[in-house]
């Protein structure tokens, strides 16, 4: 028997029929995520049902030196899934379960391949909430969202899935498992471990349980749209909402080409021809929620708003707030490829990013159309290209690295929500340093001496040298 074949029959028992997956051809469809341009096939995958199968895939994993691979829905835009060196995908699919919806502790605990969206649904029927709502929610899985640290469009008033993560269990490249946190509001024993596994990526272990802090559901909603001639007016208003101390639930951003896309896909009668749109919303009681959207109308019309609507109804509401849900895929129909970016800055900030997105497309002739979360300072500069032109994608990747470099210029970051993966382990010296870059090889390390647990992503090979960014 081949040595291959031999932790591929121990994979086997370990999964129930049906449960691993080898054939070439359906391995293919677990060697990309959706970020373009990055490939790499697995050598098996395994749909686990529990987290004793995942630690018992994980010693395995350990003996034969193969790499192992979280995954759960697949929609990282970082390339965080993607089997650089081959090895085991561990595919959540099938743990899906809500295992515990706590009333009297406001707590819900799940395995991590349940969907997002089902964790809403879920709480929300019984009056309660769990905020973070990436764009993906309706197909990205808890897990997924915990190993990015996601955000999502209600980000700048409720944060992001870490401020709601009390507690996890996490797989260890040893194969043991680890407990972290609890039900515990206050809980200051030792190191934050809790924070540790967040926004790991699948690096430092494997998440197979989570305990989420839950609050109650607001009980009203308004929404409103502002359209600007300058995008510059549209950040001087991000500016004064959030120095009026309003705190809205949503603050969007959308630039003339997410616009016009948006509404070529889904006809929602957003006005076209305009430079930006900011889509506000707040929640929470009915006289604070009215006063916040009237007093935010106002403070666009202050800055030269060409035209200011809130929604007449809740439906109203909802079918606006969907048309920002609509931004990827309506510019995805554009070109062959779409490259969804990340950069991030200071609220304060915001204008003079988007100046250096402009300025970094027509420098490099690539099109990028700008949206985001205007109240966060996190902007995503979408490229519209063409993977299969290697002269345009020289273009495109000289475009965002000096996008990143303006970002962190700007005391930005390289990565608001989308997190590093593959696509961004270059430049995070950029933003840690050679100190913080030794600090996160030395927990690597820590963790997992043998470097089996995805491989190839976050931890740097070498970091980027900056370009010089010019000012045209
Ligand atoms: C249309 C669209 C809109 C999006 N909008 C947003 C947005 O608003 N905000 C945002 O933050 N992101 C957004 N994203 C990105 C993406 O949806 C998020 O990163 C999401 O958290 C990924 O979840 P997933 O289940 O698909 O995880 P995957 O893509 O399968 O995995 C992501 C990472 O998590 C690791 N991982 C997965 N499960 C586990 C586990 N159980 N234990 C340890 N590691 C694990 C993987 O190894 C990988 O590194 C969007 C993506 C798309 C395509």
């Amino acid at each position: 028997m081949a040595a291959g074949e031999v932790w591929l029959r121990e994979l086997e028992a370990i999964g129930g029929p049906g449960d691993v997956v080898v054939r070439p051809g359906d391995l293919a469809a677990y060697g990309y995520d959706a970020t373009p341009g990055y490939r790499g096939v697995p050598d098996a995958v395994v749909f686990v049902r529990s987290t004793e199968q995942v630690q018992e895939v994980v010693r395995l994993a350990r003996r034969h030196r193969l790499p192992v691979i979280a995954r759960g829905s697949g929609t990282n835009l970082s390339g965080g899934t993607v089997p650089v060196s081959g090895g085991i995908v561990v595919a959540f699919a099938r743990m899906n379960r809500i295992l515990e919806i706590d009333e009297a502790n406001l707590t819900v605990t799940v395995e991590p391949g349940v969907l997002t969206a089902q964790i809403h649904q879920a709480v929300e029927e019984r009056g309660l909430f769990y905020p973070p709502d990436p764009g993906s929610m309706a197909i990205s899985t808890i897990g997924g969202n915990v190993a990015e640290n996601a955000g999502g469009l209600r980000g700048l008033k409720y944060g992001v899935t870490g401020d709601y993560v009390m507690g996890l269990d996490a797989v260890l490249a040893s194969g043991e498992l680890v407990r972290t946190g609890g039900k515990n509001v206050k809980d200051v024993a030792g190191y934050d471990l809790t924070s540790l596994f967040v926004g790991s990526e699948g690096t430092l272990g494997i998440v197979t349980r989570v305990t989420l802090k839950l609050l109650p559901l607001p009980e009203y909603r308004r929404v409103a749209v502002a359209t600007f001639g300058a995008v510059e007016a549209a950040a001087r208003a991000v500016s004064r909402i959030i120095a009026a101390r309003i705190v809205p639930a949503t603050l969007e951003f959308l630039d003339r080409g997410t616009i016009g896309a948006v509404e070529d896909y889904a006809h929602v009668g957003l006005p076209t021809g305009v430079e930006a749109m900011l889509l506000m919303a707040q929640d929470g009681p009915q006289p604070v929620v009215d006063r916040d959207v009237e007093r935010m109308a106002v403070l666009c019309r202050e800055e030269g708003a060409l035209d200011v609507q809130v929604a007449a109804s809740p439906q109203e509401g909802d079918r606006l707030m969907a048309a920002r849900r609509f931004a990827l895929s309506a510019l995805a129909r554009r070109r062959p490829t779409t490259i969804l970016e990340d950069a991030t800055v200071p609220r304060s900030r915001l204008a003079e990013m988007v100046r250096a997105i402009q300025r970094a497309a027509r420098r490099h002739e690539v099109e990028i159309c700008t949206f985001g979360h205007a109240g966060d300072g996190n902007l995503h500069p979408t490229c519209l290209t063409d993977e299969r032109d290697p002269a345009e994608m020289e273009r495109v990747e000289a475009a965002f690295e000096e996008i990143f470099a303006a970002a962190v210029d700007l005391g930005g970051t390289i990565t608001g929500e989308h997190g590093v993966g593959l696509s961004k382990r270059s430049y995070l010296g950029w933003k840690l340093g050679e100190t913080g870059l030794g600090v996160l090889r030395a927990v690597k390390q820590a963790l997992d001496p043998e470097g089996i647990l995805n491989p190839g992503k976050v931890v740097p090979e070498t970091t980027r040298r900056r370009q010089v960014v010019r000012s045209a």
